[in-house]
């Protein structure tokens, strides 16, 4: 049986797939292994992809030649443009999944990539050894196929470690609903000395569609203009499904509150801190006591089936409670529940363990990604998962590793933040997390990140070329605009202010109240680019000091600070300077700055350090 693969990735959960799809696409001999291979990319909570700065991660992804955007496309049922009304830096794209045409989706694109090899086992050891005193990793021990070696192992297993459920007073171990936990490897990862935390999150109880009375409820459908997620993708085709919208009220908040004791939340059975952004029922009712409601999207979780995921009121309660509040809320006066909500603890890893490549510093050839890192959220998980595979294939092909900035991706901010600052609790991404924000969108993520998908080999022909004709037609495009004046009767709106003849189109584009559909300019060119020209024109002056205000950040960031740098013997660092740098061990100086507690002050000394010691301990000052 073959037993010896270049990479191993251990979970096919969200960063699982990104992270074996992305080192088989590079050429690296590639093993997956997962608990349940009929569970590969399983959603464990809401049937959606995508959402504020989620979506952002999500186009980054592909446009490095991942599969998440791919799938969704071919798998969603509703797709929407958050936050429109907003300036277009925070405009993120949203969609519904079918979640089992999905995870089938998934499982089928792994099952039709060559070099990657697929297992059902439960991992429960890392095969490793003591290597001028450190630990290198060779392998991994399944408790079915026993030993198989590797070059490099990547584990991403979200939410298994020592995972444990609670419903009520009753708790059961669980990675997750129906899926056994991860002990024996939550076990050996902890006795190889990582840091390691404990997080909770949680999820809704699914309904029956059956027992909802929608005539009541406030319906919810698709954009009219669709703008798919992936920059390959032309057209949404399939049947699409509304959402509908109820709220809790004051009836559902008396009940919640009757039974509070039997929450885990505020009983004291749940220690470890959930998702600040992302709270229980429970949390909002204690939280917000004078809210009268709070808003509730039924999001049917697919064609075939009758299960709907009720996003906003995620709970731990007793079945009994959950029944009883449910019935309270409008349209759900009759409601069946076919799963019960509950919340998860688990064991994770502190990212401050990792480098930027996600390789950890205490066990080389070990990569980790995903929910294991403290992240919340399948995009956060697939991002990690794709940089991981680039770089585990990268160590292996002997390729120059991928470590993305702040300034040139969400992903970079997103693996920045985890490895400088680590998490106290499950992280999600937001666009306020990003200096740069009005320079990472969406709609730009492929000229920020396609030219290194293709060097480092993700990204095929077919992709690369669509990509090619769409940046020769915002280049053209813009120029078109700018050289081009407005006719009145291109105009479709009326206008704050008349134009003066001879007025540019670029011109009149820049005015607040226009969008590119307001105008009839440029009508063959794909949605997706007419956006992106209407978005450079709009915010170009802020654009460009974005970017100018980038290169500092950059700078830094080029400044390397190698392993063994004596800090405690550099004049000018405080102690306590002294020990978060030897604890957080940052690679680069930017990496240094954004530590909590290291002043600007204390980089300036570390600057002029690493510049008198030359390359001894750094290259780049
Ligand atoms: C109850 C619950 C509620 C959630 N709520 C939210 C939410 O509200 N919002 C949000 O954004 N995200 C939420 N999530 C988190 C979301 O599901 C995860 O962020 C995402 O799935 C993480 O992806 P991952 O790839 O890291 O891990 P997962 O998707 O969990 O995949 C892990 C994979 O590893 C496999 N595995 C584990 N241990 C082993 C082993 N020893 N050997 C072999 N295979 C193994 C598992 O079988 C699984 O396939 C929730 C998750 C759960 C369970």
């Amino acid at each position: 049986m073959n037993s010896t693969f270049d990479i191993i990735v251990v979970g096919a959960g969200h960063a699982g797939c990104e992270a074996a799809l992305a080192s088989a696409r590079m050429g690296a001999k590639t093993l997956l292994i997962t608990q349940m291979v009929d569970r590969i990319a399983a959603m464990s909570c809401n049937p959606a992809i995508g959402g504020t700065a989620k979506g952002h991660l999500v186009k980054e992804i592909d446009a490095l030649g991942g599969e998440m955007a791919k799938a969704i496309d071919a798998t969603g049922i509703q797709f929407r443009i958050l936050n429109r009304k907003k300036g277009a830096a925070i405009w993120s794209s949203r969609a519904q999944a079918d979640m089992a045409l999905y995870s089938r989706y998934m499982k089928k694109t792994i099952e039709s990539t060559p070099n990657l090899f697929l297992r059902q086992d439960s991992v429960q050891q890392l095969l490793v050894e003591e290597v001028d005193n450190k630990i290198a990793v060779r392998g991994v021990i399944g408790g079915i196929f026993g030993e198989m070696r590797a070059k490099k192992v990547i584990m991403t297993t979200g939410t298994f470690l020592n995972g444990l459920i609670h419903i009520g007073k009753h708790t059961s171990p669980a990675g997750r609903a129906g899926d056994a936990p991860s002990i024996e490897l939550a076990d050996f990862v902890r006795n190889l000395g990582f840091r390691v935390g404990r997080l909770k999150t949680g999820t809704t109880p699914r309904l029956d569609a059956r027992t909802i009375n929608w005539s009541i409820l406030e319906r919810q459908d698709s954009d009219e203009k669709i703008i798919p997620f992936s920059f390959s993708t032309e057209k949404i085709k399939q049947e699409l499904i509304p959402c509908y919208i109820t709220h809790t009220n004051a009836k559902t908040h008396e009940t919640i509150r009757n039974y509070l004791s039997e929450s885990p939340l505020y009983s004291g059975q749940i220690k470890s801190s959930g998702p600040r952004y992302c709270p229980s029922i429970e949390d909002k009712v204690v939280k917000f006591p004078d809210r009268t409601s709070h808003q509730i999207f039924l999001e049917p979780q697919g064609y075939d089936t009758c299960e709907v995921y009720p996003n906003g009121i995620s709970t731990s309660l007793p079945l009994k409670a959950q029944i009883e509040f449910l019935r309270t809320i409008r349209g759900l006066e009759e409601v069946e529940v076919v799963r019960s909500g509950y919340a998860i603890e688990y064991d994770f890893i502190d990212p401050t363990e990792l480098d930027a490549t996600l390789e950890t510093k205490r066990a080389a050839n070990l990569f980790l990604a995903g929910q294991i890192n403290g992240t919340t959220g399948y995009e956060e998980a697939a991002a990690q998962g794709i940089i991981a595979g680039i770089n585990a294939a990268c160590s292996v092909l002997q390729k120059e590793a991928l470590v993305l900035s702040r300034a040139e991706a969400y992903i970079g901010v997103l693996i920045d933040d985890l490895i400088t600052k680590g998490t106290a609790e499950p992280y999600r991404m937001f666009t306020s997390r990003a200096e740069h924000r009005l320079y990472l969108r969406e709609d730009n993520a492929d000229s920020r990140l396609t030219p290194a998908g293709r060097r480092i080999g993700l990204v095929n022909d077919a992709d690369w070329e669509r990509y090619e004709i769409r940046k020769q037609q915002v280049q053209e495009g813009l120029q078109y605009v700018r050289e081009t004046a407005i006719k009145e009767e291109d105009i479709r709106i009326p206008l704050s202010a008349p134009i003066i003849p001879g007025m540019k189109i670029a011109q009149l584009l820049k005015r607040p109240e226009l969008d590119m559909e307001d105008v009839n300019v440029l009508p063959g060119l794909p949605e997706l680019v007419r956006r992106r020209i209407a978005i450079e024109l709009k915010y170009e002056g802020y654009i460009s000091r974005e970017v100018h205000s980038m290169k500092d950040t950059e700078t830094l960031d080029k400044i390397l600070i190698h392993e063994n740098v004596p800090f405690q013997t550099i004049n000018g660092l405080s102690n306590e300077v002294v020990q978060k740098l030897k604890h957080f061990q940052p690679r680069t100086l930017g990496q240094a700055s954004r530590i909590s507690g290291i002043t600007p002050s204390a980089v300036h000394v570390l600057r002029i350090w690493l510049k008198n010691r030359g390359n001894s301990h750094s290259k780049g000052v």
